[in-house]
């Protein structure tokens, strides 16, 4: 069902049932204020009919009733029966037997003095009355409220008319308002549908830029600018990647060929096969940092369970270096020795920390003539601080914002092996550990790049 419809189905039912309500209330509230303003009146004619009666015996009941039919009484015609003392009828203005009354009935108003109840569809009155020689006698009068009962039904006519109008019309205004509220998503809806993948630049318009529709216009244009972005890094990603793996594979491929155009000596061929070697774990280097890179996308999710120590983990990395360049120094150093061991512990992945401090020392190595890397361990009340420093090649100025970008490479790096990914591999990882990382940089003095990670 359309939201049209169902808000203008739930508007309508609402209001119909508080109009339901009300007509209903009215109707018993009138119907009761009617009741009783007719016994009011009964009684009232109850006593003066008994009084007339028993002053004067002698009246002829005729005349009674022909006063009463003159008379511009509601209460036409009211039948009044007079009781003395033993029960026994002693006046009464129509004649007895078309009178309901019953001994029991008449005990009952003795005893309560007063007395209203309904016989049929007509309402009785019972009541005590005391002549003026203090004679006791029970009057009982019985009359149908013809002309009340036809004003409620009047009203009641007029409410149900009323009623089916004021309901008609409700659905008639609840479609419209419905339809009126609604227009500027069914707009919206009409410019999503004109948006595809491959024209994330379209925007949505955000009308007024005040309501709740324009507030989610505004955050639908967002997000198509979140997603342009990220497929436009995707696109350059892909080519980037395709780049960097198709120009050893060309490396290789011409060498392959040169080596092939003559016969070669052993010697000759060895040294073909070791630069085919080297380029082939050029090649393994950078699908790992790809393979990486793509795994630090996924990361987000990940359970960051580990408690791990960070001195430990970089005396780790020291010794693995040394192993495999054997030319690379790495000095670690703490700026002052913690108190609370928990200060240099932080709750992450052991694996993800690792490869992020890696890549710093190697790169640290990697561009610098001396081969050496200065690392100083350090921690605020909130953060272990690995800083990782250098005195190499430096990075331009201008360029020290680019370095975290996924395969850019410095001017002054091109000499260098490289594949331009491993600082983009480090700020996801950092960003995932919830921590930061920064880089200082001076060309031709060298580098300085800061982890913070928060501790435990
Ligand atoms: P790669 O080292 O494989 O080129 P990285 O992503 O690790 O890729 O680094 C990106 C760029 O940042 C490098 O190409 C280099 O220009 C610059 N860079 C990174 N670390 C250093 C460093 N310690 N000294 C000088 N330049 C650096």
């Amino acid at each position: 069902m359309k939201i049209r419809t169902k808000i203008a189905i739930q508007f309508s039912i609402i209001v119909a049932s508080i109009l339901a309500i009300f007509s209903i209330a009215i109707y018993l509230l009138s119907e009761n204020y009617r009741q009783k303003e007719f016994y009011n009146s009964l009684r009232d004619r109850a006593v003066t009919t008994a009084r007339l009666l028993i002053k004067e015996p002698q009246i002829d009941r005729q005349l009674l009733k022909v006063i009463d039919k003159n008379t511009l009484s509601t209460l036409y015609p009211a039948q009044v029966l007079v009781f003395n003392d033993s029960n026994q009828v002693a006046y009464y203005n129509y004649e007895a037997d078309t009178i309901y009354y019953s001994p029991e009935l008449l005990n009952r108003i003795r005893n309560s003095r007063y007395i209203e109840t309904t016989f049929s569809n007509k309402q009785v009155v019972g009541t005590m009355y005391q002549d003026t020689l203090n004679q006791n006698y029970l009057v009982l009068a019985q009359a149908e409220d013809i002309y009340g009962k036809q004003k409620l039904e009047n009203i009641m006519d007029t409410m149900v008319v009323g009623y089916l109008g004021a309901v008609l019309l409700t659905v008639l205004l609840g479609f419209f308002f419905a339809g009126s509220s609604l227009k500027p998503i069914s707009k919206i809806n009409d410019e999503i549908s004109l948006i595809t993948a491959y024209d994330l630049s379209k925007k949505l318009d955000t009308g007024n830029n005040k309501d709740e529709i324009a507030t989610l216009a505004v955050n639908f244009n967002e997000m198509l600018s979140r997603l342009n972005q990220s497929f436009e890094l995707q696109k350059s990603f892909v080519s980037n990647a395709s780049h960097e793996l198709r120009t050893p594979l060309a490396a290789v491929k011409s060498e392959i060929q040169v080596a092939l155009q003559n016969d070669r000596t052993p010697e000759e061929y060895r040294t073909v096969l070791e630069t085919l070697l080297s380029d082939n774990q050029r090649l393994i280097k950078l699908t790992n940092g790809l393979l990486e890179l793509a795994k630090s996308e996924s990361n987000q999710q990940i359970a960051l369970n580990d408690l791990i120590r960070v001195d430990e983990i970089l005396f780790k990395i020291q010794e693995e270096m040394q192993h495999t360049h054997k030319d690379y120094r790495v000095n670690i150093d703490f700026e002052e020795i913690p108190d609370d061991i928990n200060w240099v512990t932080v709750k992450g992945k052991t694996a993800l920390l690792k490869t992020v401090l890696s890549n710093l020392i190697d790169n640290a190595c990697k561009y610098s003539d001396n081969k050496t890397a200065d690392v100083i361990i350090n921690s605020n009340s909130e953060s272990c601080i690995v800083s990782i420093t250098d005195t190499g090649i430096g990075i331009p100025t201008d360029e020290i914002k680019n370095v975290f970008v996924p395969f850019y490479r410095s001017k002054n790096a091109t000499s260098y092996t490289g594949s331009g990914i491993g600082l983009s591999i480090c700020q996801r990882i950092v960003k995932v550990l919830n921590g930061k990382i920064s880089v200082q940089s001076e060309i031709g003095a060298g580098s300085t790049f800061t982890v913070e990670i928060p501790h435990v």
